[in-house]
């Protein structure tokens, strides 16, 4: 099946001049991240180079992918747009909200019960707005892109973090938040800081028990969880011109776990086969006549200590497979070392189960190598120690391993085959005994082992490693189980050895599939109804926020003082909350109340200066909303840090808040609080904060000349009648000022719209 040809034909169509542009500017060889950020600027061609890890760049990605869960508030802000279609090629993905519990069928009837009336709004608001749906079951989001609309030399955001995934197409696809994705599709700039590079190049061949999974598990130990932050990291190199196209999705999507911005490889003859195994030859041929683009330049993988910020080597050769964890995917123990760390460090050697999955390592290939070990254990007559799960990453990667005989290689060793979705990965697992919170130990194939991340259990020590080592030591049970090295006794009492895995890269008799689980949308979509039940505790339709008056905000009171360390998390918690993602007003219930309040050092226990009395922050603010009397928040350094999550912004802007006013912002809060047309200010002067009291009352007093660079003043009258007036400043240009005056940034596009 061929997705937007015409779109990634445009985008080849432009690339030569656009990359040419870039050369002049830059003056010197390019890497290929430079070439595909460059040729995807919001103003067409470069007319100047930017500073890695300085400029924001406003940018044009060509498409974006939603989960079922992020998927929920983007798309109730997109409506608000006032656009009949999406900007761009969009898609939304309903994996995240199906539980692993029984197996694949009961799991998928149970979880459209339980989820239904959310994915029934998905469909239905994508069907209005020409956004193609994959209905749950159809597959997990990133294997699902890849199979589908993942290209090299292209340009996606994703409302998840592992969108990622699609470096392994030779694409720049990045994660944000469900308010970059709206602005991408209600056709406004996209802006990013412009990354800096990390390269790394790999040389020999992986044999043996060695896997793409070990590159990346490799690559976490030694950056750790923060050493990608901020940055690109390209593979290039013999090394990886020999890994598939899925095992380099594979080493992308865990660059997630490194903080990078992304990762991604150049174009190369893996990823033309995969094209073409996935119907998709006239992406292929298209892709063929600007190869030259699709990859870095000679000279930058020469010498790539002169184009790189950093450069790792690792030699694909002599590299050993690695199982990372417990609790960080960045704790990185090679096979011939793990029984000693394990036993070192008390980690329980019993392995409970097996789980082979989730986006970063579901695909044919990976089924079909770890399904090689398994049958050993059949033929070999050993018993699995360890239960044994499975989440095929699409239907068609479930329907062919299914044709092939692969499933029922797993299902003889009695393992589960569950939905194809991210189930376990997510903590959407139902997993008996779970909560008796004893320790105990899995091993998994997916990219993520924080505590508690698959089965709520904090005491589960998690460890990711690739499908083929998890199939093998889940057939051992046995933490300190090293195939490479050790027997094991079958059931004749006999001492066999497990032979290394072998698979195909892809399905020898092609792809099939008889549903893949997509549901184009309507043609014209003007008469599609969007589905949402008014009394609906999980989903409610946004109203515009109001514009502003034009007055100065007057008689305003203090909600809150935030002390110290506030993130996204401590404004609108995550956790049971995230069900009611899709409904602001029930998620409103959390605004804030994780945030330390200054004057008691509690949370969620604010002064009302309406009644005098304490009470949750919300319930408070609620009041005032309910007076009519405007409140605003103050906090300390880098608030809002942690995720681009827009409930941050949109939830104080929902009850009534109307500033907040900071010691410092993390800038992505900083401009979701702009998006939503509120105030975000910051201290001139960091002593400031010190002034503002419980019982102040707050006076802007020339908001009504409002304008770019001219800082403001607020009066701050305390009880004692005693008053202080500080200089507030803030950072909006022009363009966002006139969302402030809209009421939200959406507004805006709503009254150009119109206009
Ligand atoms: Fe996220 Fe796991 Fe789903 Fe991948 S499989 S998208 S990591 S929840």
């Amino acid at each position: 099946m061929a997705f937007d040809i015409d779109m990634i034909k445009a985008v080849y169509a432009g690339m030569s001049e656009k990359i040419a542009a870039a050369r002049q500017v830059v003056n010197k060889p390019l890497t290929l991240s430079e070439k595909i950020l460059y040729s995807h600027l919001w103003d067409g061609k470069a007319k100047n180079s930017f500073v890695r890890g300085k400029s924001y760049v406003d940018f044009a990605p060509d498409r974006v992918a939603m989960q079922d869960a992020t998927a929920q508030m983007a798309l109730l802000q997109f409506m608000q747009a006032g656009r009949d279609q999406a900007a761009v090629p969009s898609t939304v993905h309903c994996d995240h909200l199906i539980l692993a519990k029984e197996g694949a069928k009961e799991d998928l009837r149970s979880s459209l019960t339980a989820s239904g009336e959310v994915f029934n709004f998905l469909e239905s608001v994508s069907n209005k707005y020409g956004i193609g749906f994959w209905k749950p079951g159809a597959g997990i989001i990133h294997q699902v892109v890849l199979e589908n609309y993942a290209f090299p030399g292209g340009m996606m955001i994703g409302t998840d973090s592992h969108t990622v995934n699609a470096g392994g197409l030779g694409m720049v696809a990045i994660g944000v938040g469900g308010a970059d994705a709206v602005d991408v599709m209600a056709g406004m700039p996209w802006e990013l800081k412009f990354p800096k590079l990390i390269g790394v190049k790999l040389t020999g061949k992986l044999n043996g028990w060695t896997s793409a999974k070990d590159v990346i598990l490799k690559v976490a130990g030694i950056l750790t969880v923060k050493g990608g932050t901020g940055s690109i990291v390209e593979y290039f190199g013999p090394g990886a011109q020999s890994l598939s196209a899925t095992g380099k999705g594979t080493i992308c999507n865990m660059g997630a776990e490194i903080g990078a911005t992304t990762s991604t490889f150049g174009y190369d003859d893996a990823m033309e086969r995969y094209l073409r195994s996935t119907d998709r030859n006239d992406v292929a041929d298209a892709a063929n006549e600007v190869r030259e683009h699709l990859t870095g330049d000679d000279e930058v993988y020469a010498n790539p200590e002169q184009y790189f910020d950093q450069v790792i080597e690792i030699d694909l050769t002599t590299l050993e497979p690695h199982v990372n964890g417990p609790f960080t995917p960045d704790r990185a123990t090679p096979i011939s070392q793990l029984k000693a760390e394990a036993e070192k460090n008390g980690w329980p050697t019993k392995v409970e189960w097996g789980l082979i999955g989730s986006c970063t390592n579901s695909s044919y290939e990976d089924l079909s190598r770890a399904s090689s070990i398994a049958q050993q254990a059949v033929d070999k007559g050993l018993k699995t120690k360890s239960e044994f799960g499975i989440n095929p990453g699409s239907e068609q990667v479930r329907f062919t391993a299914d044709r092939d005989g692969l499933l029922k290689i797993f299902e003889d060793l009695d393992a589960t085959i569950f939905t194809n979705a991210c189930g376990p990965c997510i903590g959407q697992w139902s997993r008996t005994g779970a909560d008796k919170g004893e320790k105990n130990t899995i091993v998994h194939s997916f990219n993520r082992n924080f505590s508690k991340r698959a089965d709520g259990n904090p005491n589960t020590h998690a460890f990711v490693t690739s499908p083929e080592m998890v199939a093998a030591i889940a057939i051992s049970g046995d933490l300190g189980f090293n195939p490479l090295t050790d027997t094991l006794t079958n059931e004749k009492g006999e001492q066999v050895k497990l032979d290394p895995p072998f698979g195909a890269e892809l399905p020898d008799a092609g792809f099939a599939v008889e549903d893949n689980g997509y549901q184009a949308p309507a043609k014209d979509g003007s008469t599609v109804e969007v589905k949402v039940a008014p009394d609906s505790k999980r989903l409610q339709l946004l109203e515009g926020f109001d514009a502003w008056d034009g007055k100065n905000i007057t008689g305003a009171k203090l909600l809150i003082k935030a002390l110290g360390k506030c993130t996204t998390d401590h404004i609108s918690m995550a956790g049971p909350w995230l069900r009611f993602r899709g409904h602001l007003d029930n998620i409103s219930d959390n605004c804030l109340i994780g945030a330390v309040n200054a004057f008691n050092e509690e949370t969620n226990k604010v002064k009302s200066q309406i009644t005098g009395e304490y009470d949750a922050v919300p319930a408070t603010q609620r009041e005032y909303k309910a007076k009519g009397i405007p409140t605003i928040v103050v906090g300390d350094h880098n608030y809002g840090e942690g995720s681009s999550r827009e409930h941050a912004a949109m939830e104080p802007r929902h009850l009534g808040v109307k500033a907040v006013l900071v010691k410092s912002f993390a800038r992505i809060h900083e401009t979701n609080l702009k998006k939503q047309g509120m105030l975000g200010l910051t201290f001139a002067d960091e002593a400031d904060y010190d002034k503002v009291q419980e019982d102040d009352t707050i006076n802007f007093l020339d908001l009504d000349q409002f304008a770019p660079e001219k800082p403001l003043k607020i009066e701050f009258v305390h009880a004692d009648g005693s008053k202080d007036v500080i200089k507030a400043n803030h950072t909006y240009n022009d363009a966002q000022i006139e969302w402030f005056k809209a009421g939200s940034a959406l507004n805006k596009i709503k009254e150009d719209a119109k206009a």
